[in-house]
């Protein structure tokens, strides 16, 4: 990323190529609408897919756990199965990116996950982009989530969490998939981390709760642009969007805390 230009000026934007652009995060519907219950699927995953080849999400009525990976997109279901996603499948929420790995740093000594984004937090160049993280490595253990599918009248998200799915994986090669978003993008976004795991044999993992990385490769993108689609759909168009404790609702239903 080049240095903040001192005059004022933006600075330039990154190369990129026509058809993986640098720095673009596109994502379908926002956080709070998930912490509202707006699970049905808008946007199909072929759709997704021509928007980046890296990124997380879910599925119609949260029906599985979502990586994009290389260009592919797998679906981690709570009942244990996995796989690629048929590309007519669509998603409620989800964000992807062209990843390009502009930063690209070894970690050599074990580190849990809170101290993984402190450490990545200290190397990034400001806390108010959004960036792109791709983790490989290997794990000493990995705690992943995966939520049942929902059905009317949906739950609201912080409710239909209860029912999750815990998984613990040990001693295993895999990836660590998602973004930073920054505080003022709360609501539309995570304010922090929002990360998946998917094993190297790609047929495990889900939201990542905890893990150790005993040792990997730590690559981020910066974005600066987000192309944000909101659902033209009666649920979007009626759900009371942004009440109650959002901050406290999305650190709950992501990091594993309980009701705030
Ligand atoms: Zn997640």
């Amino acid at each position: 990323m080049p240095e903040p230009d001192s005059t004022g000026r933006d600075t330039p934007e990154p190369q990129g190529s026509p058809t993986r652009p640098r720095g673009r995060i596109f994502q379908a519907s926002t956080m709070t609408a998930m912490l509202e219950g707006v699970y049905e699927g808008t946007t199909t995953i072929a759709e997704l897919c021509r928007h980046g080849d890296f990124g997380i999400g879910t599925f119609d009525r949260l029906d599985g756990e979502m990586v994009v990976l290389d260009g592919r997109c797998y679906r981690l279901r709570a009942d244990g199965t996995a796989g690629e996603a048929d590309p007519a499948t669509r998603t409620p929420l989800a964000a992807v990116t062209y990843f390009h790995g502009e930063y690209d740093w070894r970690m050599t000594d074990p580190v849990d996950a809170t101290e993984l984004r402190a450490v990545i937090d200290n190397w990034l160049p400001s806390p108010n982009m959004f960036y792109a993280v791709r983790v490989d490595g290997h794990f000493d253990h990995v705690v992943t989530r995966m939520l049942p599918e929902q059905h009317r009248p949906y739950p609201r998200l912080i409710d239909a969490v209860a029912a999750q799915i815990i998984s613990t994986h040990t001693d295993l090669q895999g990836t660590i998939v998602g973004f930073r978003s920054p505080t003022h993008m709360l609501g539309v976004a995570a304010a922090g981390y929002h990360l998946h795991f998917l094993s190297g044999c790609r047929t495990r993992g889900g939201h990542a709760y905890d893990f150790v990385l005993r040792s990997g490769r730590v690559r981020v993108d910066v974005g600066y642009e987000l192309v944000l689609r909101m659902p033209r759909t009666q649920d979007f168009h009626t759900a009371q969007l942004g009440r109650g404790d959002v901050a406290g609702e999305i650190e709950a239903v992501l990091q594993g805390g309980r009701r705030p």
